[in-house]
């Protein structure tokens, strides 16, 4: 397996407010959880803070907005976002993640310069409906399927730490096997006062072995990307998860909760002996991936 980790930046582009009932999502506005929220960040902002991704050695940049989808006002916004990003011309990746979403707004985002599409599964088709009740996990596979007939890469993973057992586990690894994704981001719960799921920080040792577990799962292709909760989850045992088999991290400040200093993460890499994956790596991964 390759020694570069490829870092991608997430940027919350319209902020909370959704009317769906995720349980782990601070989004969600039935939880009322203290949260900043916006409808949408001024163009420059986003074109900002896609250099500040690129100087912080991202190859990917994604424009995530809250809510179940995107209307006609909220793609035109999207497409304008990446429009403005693709013609900074920083050499990433831009990645959308809005929810569901149709074959022709996945074109109009394909058109605008978005090459990847962001939308997990979350958990096992078993135990979503204990997670969230106003959408089904089915519709979230079938979007993920939606991705793929695009010819977008496939960014599809899900979180951990929810109360799901093993086998849950497991038969979600299992399914996200079958969507082939390009990627594959794993998130850790962080309990929040607001939310109504009560579960505890995973043990560090516990998530180190989810992450060898998703790899021997999903085999060599897809990169595997830390993303929330990797502070809390893995303390200073980071190094040990790539090691597990994790090649990709989230750089940078999540939707609602702040990550590790980027140039802290970028030295634990370097220390430990990885190299940064360029745009040129990520370009090739992206070919390899659709053949
Ligand atoms: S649909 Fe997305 S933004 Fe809305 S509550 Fe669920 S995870 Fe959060």
């Amino acid at each position: 397996m390759s020694e570069s980790i490829f870092l991608c930046a997430i940027s919350n582009i319209a902020s909370g407010s959704c009317n769906e009932d995720c349980g782990f999502c601070a989004q969600s506005a039935r939880w009322n959880a203290s949260i900043e929220r916006y409808k949408t960040k001024p163009i420059d902002t986003i074109v900002d803070e896609a250099r500040a991704a690129k100087a912080a050695g991202a190859v990917g940049f994604c424009l995530v907005t809250a809510g179940k989808g995107v209307d006609d006002k909220l793609l035109e916004y999207v497409c304008r976002a990446a429009s403005a990003v693709t013609a900074a011309d920083l050499e990433l990746t831009i990645i959308a993640c809005n929810g569901t979403v149709s074959s022709d707004q996945l074109n109009e985002m394909k058109k605008a310069g978005v090459s990847a599409y962001n939308h997990n599964l979350e958990t096992s088709e078993r135990f979503f409906p204990q997670i969230c009740t106003t959408h089904s996990w089915s519709e979230r596979f079938e979007v993920c399927e939606r991705i793929n007939a695009a010819g977008l890469a496939l960014i599809c993973g899900g979180i951990f730490g929810l109360g799901e057992n093993e086998d849950d586990r497991k038969s979600f690894l299992l399914s996200l096997k079958k969507l082939r994704p390009f990627s594959v981001p794993l998130n850790f719960f962080i309990a929040n006062d607001s939310l109504p799921i009560k579960q505890g920080v995973i043990a560090t040792n516990e998530a180190i072995r989810l992450v060898a577990k998703a790899r021997g799962i999903l085999g060599d292709a897809p990169r595997i990307m830390l993303a929330g909760g990797k502070e809390q989850a893995f303390g200073t045992r980071l190094t040990e998860a790539i090691e597990a088999g994790a090649n990709a991290l989230v750089v940078g400040n999540y939707l609602t909760t702040e990550g590790m200093h980027s140039g802290a993460l970028r030295r634990t890499l370097l220390d430990a002996g990885y190299a940064i994956a360029t745009p040129a790596e990520c370009g090739a991964a992206k070919k390899a991936h659709h053949g």
